[in-house]
């Protein structure tokens, strides 16, 4: 499985952000699962150009929309590219509340895919209602991406769904399995339009939404994802430790 742990705008001082590298080394070099490690930009080169490991990877947080230049405050997918990290976090929930419309998430994979990096594109309804509205916005947040990349681009993105509703809370207050085997099953009908049945198969689905350690194993196992997506219970040595021992 790919298990990325988001630290978003935690982890506070370089020092932190070290001694949580080294748990996650340790644990990826003596587990099965890659880990993805997708620190705040002004770690990300330091850390992954210290930390050479095959099971350990590194994300950015986001990517900038166009190909840089007079832009404070952005980052581009060569900058990302020459520090080593091989993913980007584009549309996560934050990032969409701040202005980046499906668009912009389009726009952002494109510059990823261009910079040969594999774009992790978070999708995910805000809430859930009766007449399940929130599935035509999944759709669309899927339709946006995959009607704007060629045929062969297509094949090289993960999606993350994330719940926004979950986003942040405790374990007991996120997704079934059963909700989340319907949910992935859906997003797999989508992709359905899109790509031949055998890449739909294969196309990397990350679950992401108040998962710890108490829940990681009932919704990684048999629900058809690939890995997870996880924030705050990646931003502590301990509780990442737990949840990351807790997979199948
Ligand atoms: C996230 O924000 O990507 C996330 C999964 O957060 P949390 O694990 O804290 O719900």
């Amino acid at each position: 499985m790919i298990i990325i742990a988001n630290w978003k705008a935690k982890v506070n001082t370089i020092a932190d952000a070290k001694k949580l590298v080294t748990a996650s080394r340790t644990l990826a070099d003596k587990g099965a699962h890659t880990i993805v490690i997708a620190p705040p930009a002004p770690y990300l080169g330091l850390l992954s150009l210290t930390s050479p490991s095959k099971k350990l990877r590194f994300a950015s947080q986001d990517i900038t929309a166009t190909g840089g230049g007079s832009e404070t405050g952005e980052v581009t997918g060569q900058m990302i590219s020459s520090t080593k990290a091989s993913y980007v976090i584009i549309g996560h929930s934050e990032r969409r509340a701040l202005g980046d419309t499906d668009s912009v998430v389009l726009l952002k994979t494109k510059q990823a895919l261009s910079s040969k990096l594999t774009p992790v594109v978070c999708i995910g309804e805000r809430k859930r209602d009766e007449e399940a509205e929130y599935l035509s916005h999944l759709r669309s947040q899927v339709d946006a991406v995959y009607v704007g990349l060629l045929p062969k681009e297509r094949n090289s993105i993960i999606l993350a769904y994330e719940p926004v509703w979950a986003i942040g809370k405790s374990a007991s207050e996120g997704i079934t399995p059963d909700d989340l085997i319907e949910m992935i099953r859906y997003i797999r009908k989508i992709l359905a339009a899109y790509l031949p049945a055998k890449k739909v198969e294969d196309t990397i689905i990350l679950y992401g939404g108040a998962v710890e350690a108490s829940n990681a194993r009932v919704l990684a196992e048999g629900t058809g994802i690939h890995g997870l997506l996880v924030g705050h219970a990646s931003t502590d040595a301990k509780t990442f430790t737990a949840l990351v021992k807790a997979l199948p």
